[in-house]
């Protein structure tokens, strides 16, 4: 009797010290609070297709020549963007006309030229220090040696024209008083071709600490189909979301159930995945320095890394839509009272 009297304090201390893992893991989901879903509707209903498609033509011009880092094809796509961030109105981080954080000759190899990340910036009213950061590369594969150019509509005109829309998104709410607490930075990166350069340069030169860096959120290749969902075009594969903050995979959940029902497909995030993703786009920079990341990506199809990768094949309402659900997750963090968690810190979770 005494034993089993001391057996049964011994586990109702241990049950209140520390509540199960599914405890944990629904106390960190209902933890989640989403407060203001008809202003995030409001703003993300100002991401159409129509504007991606135009976006997505312009920034796929024949001028830009595929875009190959350090080519002038790849300048003249940089400088558009930063035309398209001052016509807006839409602020740099360096406070002035300077969008770009340039990258020299130097830090690559193989004759490659300086080249530039294009960066635009909304600073938050509450935490402007800390920040959210979106990401999709500018860079593409440039001109075949048959001098055919390679468009990169999808790869990744999709993620940059998806910037665009999600800043101009941002911008608006912010003149109607409805701007992110934290600060926002739209990151277009350079020489994701060339080996994930532009991010690589970020990290090592960040223009905001690193430490102080809640998430990045990067897009490479959000706008077509692959094999595999050609009978069910409402789907997104995630990767790396639940790697560093559980928080953030759930919150991601979270948003799509109450926003989009897209089917997010987990089956590359798995670590043993062949494909490792995870490592192959510019989010793994950021996560090496254990910066939580998603990426969103769509899988290949059959224009991957060709001159056929045109903006025609786009789909742009999945485009549209795959968007605004990225835009209302970045919302969410930007604006949730609490800063997102590493799992390490999480105290609902340790
Ligand atoms: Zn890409």
């Amino acid at each position: 009797m005494k034993i089993i009297s001391i057996l049964s304090a011994f586990i109702i201390v241990g049950t209140c010290s520390k509540p199960r893992y599914t405890a944990r893991i629904q106390n960190l989901k209902d933890s989640i609070q989403i407060k203001d879903s008809a202003t995030i509707c409001n703003y993300a209903n100002t991401i159409t297709s129509q504007e991606l498609k135009t976006y997505l033509y312009e920034f796929d011009s024949k001028e830009f020549q595929g875009r190959r880092a350090g080519e002038p094809g790849q300048k003249k796509a940089a400088n558009y963007l930063k035309t398209y961030y001052t016509n807006k109105g839409i602020a740099s981080p360096f406070g002035n006309s300077n969008y770009f954080q340039t990258i020299p000759e130097t830090f690559f190899s193989d004759g490659i030229k300086a080249s530039e990340n294009v960066l635009a910036y909304i600073k938050g009213s509450e935490k402007p220090e800390e920040i959210v950061i979106i990401s999709a590369h500018l860079d593409h594969l440039g001109v075949t040696e048959e001098n055919e150019i390679n468009y990169g509509a999808d790869d990744d005109g999709s993620g940059t024209v998806a910037l665009m829309e999600m800043a101009e998104a941002f911008h608006l709410a912010q003149k109607d008083g409805f701007g992110p607490k934290r600060s926002i930075l739209f990151l277009h990166l350079t020489g994701e071709e060339l080996g994930k350069k532009g991010s690589e340069f970020y990290t090592k030169h960040p223009v905001f600490p690193l430490e102080n860096t809640v998430t990045n959120l990067n897009i490479d290749m959000i706008g077509r189909v692959d094999d595999r969902h050609k009978n069910n075009k409402n789907y997104l594969y995630i990767i790396g979301a639940d790697r560093l903050s559980k928080e953030l995979h759930y919150l991601s959940e979270k948003i799509n159930n109450t926003f989009y029902h897209i089917e997010l497909d987990y089956r590359f995030n798995a670590e043993n995945d062949r494909n490792q993703y995870y490592n192959r786009s510019d989010h793994y920079n950021f996560a090496v320095k254990n910066i939580p990341v998603i990426f969103y990506f769509n899988g290949e199809h059959e224009d991957y890394h060709l001159p056929s990768d045109t903006p025609d094949k786009i789909e742009y309402e999945l485009l549209e839509k795959r968007t605004k659900f990225i835009f209302a997750t970045a919302w969410q963090i930007a604006n949730q009272d609490k800063k997102l968690a590493l799992d390490i810190d999480n105290e609902l979770l340790n």
